[in-house]
């Protein structure tokens, strides 16, 4: 990522752990101020935190963004003020790929002396990503979105920043993080970003083209299609597809049997179903964002595994389509 000293890392348990340090510890220098800008499609390691931290005597402002994914600029700059203890955002998002201009942001935010913490847990690795010319104090990635182990993250914390650490204890990582430190995974995520480094441009390049031929595989082959975010800057790795009048999560068991794994950013909470906040932020409504599907391609993902794919995807969207799936009876759908 561009630091300039090692002595601007340190390791934790995951990225939720490396956004919750940096956004704690900015909140415990910023003296009176009570404002945190941040946006209405965060990952809920940032977002349950806001929500938090807004019973705690914040006042959170999320900034919206249009059907496209974009972040409102104008909202935004609105929203800048003295009383700005904190702007914390992704780089780039986790269900549709979409990547926020946080260069252009980051110059605005620390023109105004606020501290500034970026999320690159989705972007690491995917796109260039260097805090030499990104104007960001802390930023934080985690090791298994680019094929590392998981259960290790990182925060940069750019030197002469303020830093209070999370946890209490030992002296560990320059008194900021205590705890005995978890060796082996700090190691898989060294050589996971060596690797990420070397292979960059063709594994980028890559996964692209998949995804790109999978896209339009898919629009050849199955009417009434939408792909979430696909007009705006975008990760090259995701596809987050709406298939208009098909119950998603019904789709993601059907494909399941036949082992595509891929999500849906709904999240089932007792029973009922809280479609995505992202996609509802977009602009969708209820059911559009429960017939949306995401997927993902890695180095891995050949020419061939996205042509099983796509004629798996072909014919369970047709059964969903049909008269034959009920909905109610189905157990697909419990
Ligand atoms: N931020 C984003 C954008 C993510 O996508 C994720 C995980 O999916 C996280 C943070 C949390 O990372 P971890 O699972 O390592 O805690």
């Amino acid at each position: 990522m561009g630091a300039a000293s090692e002595t601007e890392i340190i390791f934790t348990s995951c990225g939720s752990e490396s956004n919750s340090a940096a956004i704690r510890s900015a909140l415990s220098f910023s003296g009176s101020k009570r404002e945190i800008i941040t946006t209405s499609i965060e990952h809920s390691s940032i977002r349950k935190l806001c929500q938090a931290l807004g019973k705690e005597g914040y006042f959170v402002r999320e900034i919206g963004v249009d059907s496209n994914g974009r972040l409102n600029m104008a909202e935004f700059k609105e929203a800048l003020s003295p009383q700005t203890a904190l702007v914390t955002m992704m780089m780039a998002n986790n269900e549709t790929g979409n990547i926020f201009p946080v260069e252009e942001i980051g110059l605005m935010v620390k023109q105004k002396g606020i501290p500034f913490h970026v999320d690159a847990v989705q972007a690491a690795a995917k796109i260039a990503l260097n805090v030499k010319n990104l104007p960001v104090d802390f930023l934080s990635i985690s090791a298994h979105k680019f094929n590392g182990p998981k259960g290790v993250g990182a925060l940069y914390i750019r030197s002469g920043v303020p830093f209070k650490s999370f946890i209490i204890g030992g002296g560990q990582e320059r008194g900021r993080r205590a705890g005995t430190e978890n060796v082996a995974s700090i190691v898989g995520l060294g050589m996971a970003s060596e690797l990420a480094v070397q292979n960059f441009e063709t594994q980028n390049r890559h996964v692209e083209l998949i995804r790109n031929k999978f896209e339009k595989m898919i629009q050849e082959k199955i009417p009434n299609i939408s792909i979430n975010g696909g007009t705006a800057p975008r990760l090259p790795n995701t596809s987050n597809i709406q298939f208009h009048g098909v119950d998603g999560e019904a789709m993601l068991l059907k494909l399941d049997q036949h082992w595509i794994c891929a999500s849906s950013g709904s999240a089932c909470t007792s029973g009922s179903r809280e479609p995505s906040h992202v996609l509802l932020a977009m602009g969708l409504d209820q059911d559009q964002a429960n017939s949306s599907v995401r997927f993902s391609f890695g180095a891995v993902t050949s020419e061939s595994d996205i042509a099983d794919a796509v004629a798996i995807i072909v014919q369970t969207v047709e059964y969903l389509r049909s008269g034959e799936y009920h909905p109610k009876h189905s157990k697909e759908a419990s």
